[in-house]
């Protein structure tokens, strides 16, 4: 199971997520979880302060107080150990913050992986308290990976012996293991991270390689969506879906399921469930190899905040496989994902989420070479089994940059 910060944001959440563990506990169990509430967001924040050499103060008594007050909102009385293993971990993430690193994505992950060493160390301690067997098992013992840090690759078979040989001997005494999704360490044991959002991937690769029965996802929304019922108010619960179509829903950025999520999870025909958390007698979505439902919904994926790069080159020859090899290397290099991409004989237009510091790096290794144009603050519209009439009402009055389409899918690339 894995439980998303959304869940957490505050004592009742962890109260809400502690007693579904119980209920399920009966059975071998493993729970994956996230940062608390915005944690991640607010050391990422915190990062970039660490790169500016500005003060970090702040921000760090800011998330220190966050995680003190959910505390001892559970807690009546602070237990000692918990209390020392906090102190503890707020001295390493203060000390995180003070060393200097080989490079800057080094630095993110090691600093970033704090807010799931955090809210494991308290939802630990907190089942302690509930008498719920339980062992924490850190994921940077769990999870190893290559050192290509903020998304790192899993290492398959060191992690398959690590997980075999520490979390089996655990559940077959009838402990449940907690674990951080998220996070896991390169072979020189230095902290990585799996990508934003990428303790649902954790949660399917301990699914994987312990063979389990299903993988749950707990949400506080009905299932999987078809849209952001924040943004869209008619949006519905899909009942059931293909593997296939969540892999395709997930890459177009549907924020619901990492897009590496998916895959071992088909790999060994293990369920995906999505279930709200606040009431277990709803029916989840359920994402299997059946494709009986797929296209009878519509789903609709709003990126905010795309970058749209024009890249053409000085004397407008064509584009060619050249140019290409060259611009696809900057992009890697910068590790920048592209959403969206589209050429014309002498122009190269890629649309991927702003992002100021990767944004200067990559026009400064492509001015030399290249003519540039952006634009910034368009959002991306993907719509799965899209309508003529869907699509109209989707643009509006929108300026419309680009449009990208197929039989199933139709991507917008607009401006309010
Ligand atoms: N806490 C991390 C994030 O917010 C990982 C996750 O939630 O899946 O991106
Ligand atoms: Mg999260």
């Amino acid at each position: 199971m894995k439980f998303g910060g959304a869940l957490m944001e505050n004592a009742s959440g962890i109260e809400r997520v502690s007693k579904l563990i119980e209920e399920f506990s009966c059975e071998p169990l493993v729970v994956v979880v996230s940062a608390l509430g915005k944690t991640t967001n607010a050391l990422e924040k915190l990062y970039h302060k660490y790169l500016d050499g500005e003060s970090i103060e702040e921000g760090f008594f800011e998330i220190k107080k966050n995680h003190i007050s959910v505390t001892l909102d559970l807690f009546s009385t602070m237990d000692d150990e918990l209390s020392s293993n906090l102190d503890k971990l707020f001295e390493q993430l203060l000390d995180a913050l003070n060393t200097e690193y080989s490079n800057r994505y080094e630095a993110y992950d090691c600093i970033v992986s704090f807010g799931e060493e955090l809210s494991s160390c308290i939802i630990f301690h907190f089942l302690k308290k509930l008498k719920i067997s339980s062992r924490l098992i850190n994921a940077k013992c769990l999870i190893i990976t290559d050192s290509n840090f903020t998304d790192a690759s899993v290492n398959w078979e060191y992690t398959s012996k690590t997980i075999t040989s520490r979390v089996i001997p655990a559940l077959d005494i009838g402990e449940v293991v907690i674990t951080q999704g998220f996070i896991g360490a390169d072979g020189l044991g230095r902290s990585t991270t799996l990508g934003r959002e990428g303790s649902d991937f954790t949660a399917a690769i301990l699914g994987n390689i312990l063979d389990a029965d299903e993988v749950t996802i707990w949400k506080n929304v009905p299932g999987l969506m078809n849209a952001d019922p924040a943004r869209y108010t008619s949006a519905i619960k899909i009942d059931s879906l293909s593997y296939h179509e969540a892999i395709e829903l997930a890459y177009y950025g549907a924020s619901v399921i990492h897009p590496k999520t998916i895959q071992p999870l088909k790999q060994k025909g293990i369920p995906l469930l999505v279930r709200p958390y606040y009431d277990t007698s709803l029916s989840p979505t359920s994402i299997t190899n059946d494709m009986g439902n797929d296209s009878t919904t519509s789903s609709i994926i709003v990126k905010d905040n795309q970058v749209l790069l024009s890249i053409s080159t000085k004397n407008l020859s064509f584009i060619a496989e050249e140019n290409l090899k060259q611009i696809f290397d900057v992009f890697s290099r910068n590790k920048i994902h592209i959403n969206l991409m589209q050429n014309s004989a002498v122009s190269f237009s890629v649309c991927f989420n702003e992002d100021d510091i990767k944004l200067e790096s990559l026009i400064s290794e492509l001015k030399g070479a290249f003519s540039l144009k952006y634009n910034s603050g368009l959002q991306l519209i993907t719509i799965r089994h899209y309508s003529n009439k869907l699509e109209n009402e989707l643009i509006g009055n929108k300026k419309v940059y680009l449009v990208q389409k197929s039989r199933v899918t139709v991507q917008l690339l607009v401006k309010e």
